[in-house]
């Protein structure tokens, strides 16, 4: 009997705008834009969120982050599609090494493998009332749990931290001996090579999701890497002073280009660095699959260069944010278009996955399959994209509570951003303005009322916080410095 199997590769904070498909003037990634020639290129391909939680929690629910509880942690009774793939008898791989998609953060469920580098998690309280043998038994496996021994030495001491950091930077090559016995940092080596082994062996239904983690600053890819893509090294020194100091206050530096092309070096480095891991994947996948297999290749969200006067991926939702790559293919298939310039999102991720295997698609899904686009494509120039997430003076929010709104809702043509601390009002005309510089809002009155007439409807869906506000003070705010080893 045939089965099917889909692959979700996800890298975080890959920009489209950086990848030779989406017109890049370097190829940063050889093997990928190999291996998606076989398939569909969305154009147009945006986010629901603009870091990680807003994003993949759209991506795993098909629903906007705001709603049905919020996103992060994801409530329970917000579904996530390899719940579904499981009732239906699919066998579920995951692996990833981003601290907010967790076990913690409820992105566990369904998963029959769930390779987890988390950093996050619930405190465990010493069983009472269950006898001495129980207890010690309890005390015995915390002490020899080195995971947490690791945890407390990474997250306690400044000193280990910098020596880690030091010894990634003088000596890479240690990542991967070390790698074993750390709890996170599944860096592009490791998730590449257990992904390609359990495929080799696998002969099953299967929806597999690899997250790549390596094109998320800090930037500091090996030297080959760089070369592969320009004549001169960047120093280890210039590599600390950008990473540590100009990307982390930004405001203490005049930003020039010279700056900002080293810093887009690096950060091509890093996509060259995971695509030379892909590449081991792709490989599995030309000889275990001719047919039945979907491969889908994305990014939860972009990255700022100072565009707009910041960089990273927090607390705006600018185009440099929102625009994703997204890659669709299905191998054996032939007649597929090459390129698609609908707007899609990536709440229509699962969706597709589901309508892929036959299975039908939740009512509660806000995103449609992308899978009839694959043979023709339709754009809609009359719906409407929403991205959101919640900020605080420029710091991602995980809820409600702690953040306060800050929405894009985006058109064929137009772009409007709410942002709720400021009641701040921006209105772009992206046709004539895709940089996003010149708002319109005081100009455009008709054209605003529209907007904001779509983001009051949309406010007033927002239900209870639900499980969101059980989540800690302590951990409202990452620290992703430390996240590569
Ligand atoms: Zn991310």
């Amino acid at each position: 009997m045939a089965h099917k199997s889909v692959i979700l590769i996800t890298i975080d904070a890959l920009r489209p705008d950086h990848l030779k498909a989406y017109n890049y003037h370097k190829n940063t990634a050889p093997n990928l834009e190999k291996f998606v020639q076989k398939g569909c290129i969305f154009s147009n391909a945006l986010t629901n969120g603009p870091e990680t939680p807003s994003a993949f929690s759209s991506l795993f629910t098909s629903i906007l982050p705001f709603l049905s509880g919020g996103f992060s942690p994801l409530p329970s009774q917000k579904l996530i599609f390899p719940q579904i793939l499981k009732e239906h008898g699919v066998y579920t791989y995951g692996i990833h090494s981003n601290p907010n998609l967790g076990e913690y953060f409820n992105y566990h469920r369904g998963f029959d493998v769930f390779l987890d580098g988390e950093r996050y998690k619930e405190k465990q309280d010493m069983p009472n009332n269950q006898g001495i043998k129980k207890n010690s038994l309890y005390l015995l496996k915390k002490l020899l749990n080195y995971k947490n021994l690791f945890n407390r030495l990474m997250y306690g001491l400044k000193g280990f931290n910098k020596i880690k950091s030091l010894l990634r930077n003088r000596f890479p090559f240690l990542t991967d001996i070390f790698l074993p016995f750390t709890p996170i940092a599944y860096n592009a080596p490791y998730v590449a090579s257990k992904v390609a082994s359990f495929l080799k062996n696998f002969d099953k239904e299967l929806f597999l999701w690899a997250h790549f983690m390596d094109v998320h600053s800090p930037f500091n890819p090996p030297s080959k890497n760089i070369l592969a893509i320009t004549n001169s090294d960047i120093s280890l020194r210039e590599r600390h002073f950008l990473n540590s100091e100009v990307y982390q206050n930004p405001k203490k530096y005049k930003i020039s280009n010279e700056i900002l092309e080293k810093l887009k070096i690096l950060y091509d480095g890093e996509i060259n660095y995971v695509d030379s891991f892909l590449t081991q994947i792709f490989s599995i996948i030309h000889n275990k699959f001719e047919k039945d297999c979907l491969v889908i290749i994305t990014a939860d969200h972009g990255e700022a260069f100072f565009e707009h006067g910041a960089f990273f991926h927090q607390g705006n939702v600018y185009d440099e944010l929102l625009k994703i790559p997204l890659f669709i293919v299905e191998i054996g298939e032939k007649n597929h278009i090459k390129r698609a310039e609908s707007i899609v999102q990536l709440i229509d991720i699962a969706p597709t996955i589901l309508d892929y295997y036959g299975i039908s698609i939740p009512e509660s899904f806000q995103g449609r399959s992308l899978l009839p686009l694959l043979e023709k494509d339709f754009i809609d120039r009359e719906g409407c994209v929403i991205s959101e997430t919640y900020q605080k003076d420029g710091i991602m929010k995980r809820n409600r509570e702690t953040g306060n709104k800050l929405i894009s809702i985006r058109s064929d043509e137009w772009k409007y951003i709410y942002n709720e601390q400021f009641d701040e009002e921006l209105l772009f005309h992206l046709k004539s303005d895709p940089e996003e510089k010149v708002n319109l809002s005081t100009k455009e009155k008709v054209k605003l009322t529209e907007f904001r007439r779509i983001r009051d409807s949309h406010f007033e869906e927002i239900t209870d916080v639900g499980e969101s506000s059980k989540i800690s003070k302590a951990i409202t705010q990452i620290d992703f410095k430390n996240i590569k080893l």
